[in-house]
């Protein structure tokens, strides 16, 4: 076989404001050029315990138990149900998405018992719904649910649905991929006992990592297991002789080394601004975009106590069609945003304020190339 000729790859320069990945700091791009170590060099394992503390801070907590799982958020969340759950148990799992569907497979790939609380797409989950089937099913062991449901948009009350879980003697199981850094979100003060997120949304990281947090009664159940994680790969009794070995790390897997320092960049960006500056930040430009979007005669698809800043779902006005105004978004302006996904196919664009990609820059191209595409 001759060798192929093929030049470098050359991707373009794109805003993207689509569901994730988000725009990405170039200090967290130049990171991830830096010479790579072996992941078991001292200075490395320095890094990785600064990112532990940086994770717990965009976390606020102060779990022990705290690391990023060496890929995409939908490994995050196999690792939280792959851990905690054993065969027979039964989870309250809130579908109002995509995801929350997703955590229903998960539960039932695991050998358990999902017991639904639906509701519709756009809604938050309804927490008396909640209660009332944490009532009716004392077998329990766990609540799940997505905190920011980027399928649609909307964001649920998170402490209120763990508070539920704990008068219930549930432990909670909470996606936060795209909450995190974009919204309120109080790991230890809301009493939550599994999360997981991602880098790519509100971090502004490269994809691939997704950041978790287990609380000590998370890690008392892990414990109590009487069989195996059924994943070597995500089980954490292994993972944490690497990440929580101290100077005794021991090998386990070869660590994502340069995306881990694209991490720490991020999440030391994140610190910078501070946490509380940065949900601000998303709110501000959520309600610059809204301005523009409505301008346009845009209207959006989730109700505004419960809209996410970031994640803006709007209905695709008719008489438009989908495909070719995200192509001409793509090819002129070089503005990525999202589809509908799943029910919300081909009827509602999704435009992310995520991160990096939350600035006046974005908006004012956004609401522009819509103006222009539309007319
Ligand atoms: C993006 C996303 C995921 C999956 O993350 P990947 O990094 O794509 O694997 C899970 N849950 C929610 C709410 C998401 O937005």
């Amino acid at each position: 076989m001759k060798p192929p000729v093929i030049s470098a790859f050359e991707p373009p320069r794109r805003i993207l404001m689509g569901p994730g990945p988000s725009d990405v700091y170039p200090q967290v791009l130049s990171a991830q050029a830096k010479p790579t170590v072996g992941h078991l060099d001292p200075l490395f394992i320095g890094m990785m315990d600064e990112l532990k503390q940086l994770l717990q801070y965009a976390f606020q907590t102060r779990n022990e138990m705290t690391l990023a799982v060496s890929a995409p958020g939908s490994a995050g969340m196999e690792t939280c149900f792959v851990n905690l759950l054993q065969p027979g148990d039964t989870v309250v799992v809130c579908r109002n998405g995509v995801f929350g569907e997703r955590m229903r497979q998960n539960v039932e790939r695991c050998g358990g018992q999902a017991v639904l609380v639906d509701n519709a797409w756009g809604e938050p989950v309804d927490p008396q719904k909640v209660e009332e089937t944490l009532k009716t099913n004392p077998q329990a062991r766990f609540l799940a649910f997505v905190h920011a449901e980027t399928s649609t948009g909307a964001l649920s009350d998170a402490a209120t649905l763990c508070a539920l879980a704990r008068k219930y003697g549930c432990l909670s199981i909470v996606d936060a991929v795209t909450s995190l850094g974009g919204v309120e979100l109080k790991v230890d003060e809301w009493g939550i006992d599994a999360i997981y997120s991602g880098s790519q949304k509100c971090l502004s990281c490269v994809p691939g990592l997704s950041p978790v947090s287990f609380s000590p009664a998370a890690v008392e159940r892990i414990k109590q297991r009487t069989r195996p994680v059924q994943s070597w790969f995500l089980d954490q009794s292994l993972v944490m002789a690497y990440w929580g070995g101290g100077a005794k790390r021991s090998y386990h897997h070869t660590a994502p080394v340069n995306a881990l320092y694209a991490l720490h960049e991020s999440l030391r960006v994140l610190a910078q601004e501070g946490l509380e500056q940065s949900w601000q930040r998303h709110q501000e430009m959520h309600q610059l975009l809204k301005q523009g979007l409505q301008a346009l005669g845009l209207q959006f698809v989730v109700a505004e106590p419960y809209r996410l800043p970031q994640l803006n779902s709007i209905y695709i006005p008719s008489g438009v069609d989908d495909a070719t105004v995200r192509q001409q978004l793509l090819r002129q302006y070089n503005l990525e945003i999202g589809a509908g996904l799943g029910d919300l196919a081909g009827k509602a664009w999704r435009i992310g304020l995520m991160g990096y990609g939350a600035r006046r820059e974005n908006i004012a191209l956004c609401i522009k190339a819509l103006e222009e595409v539309l007319a």
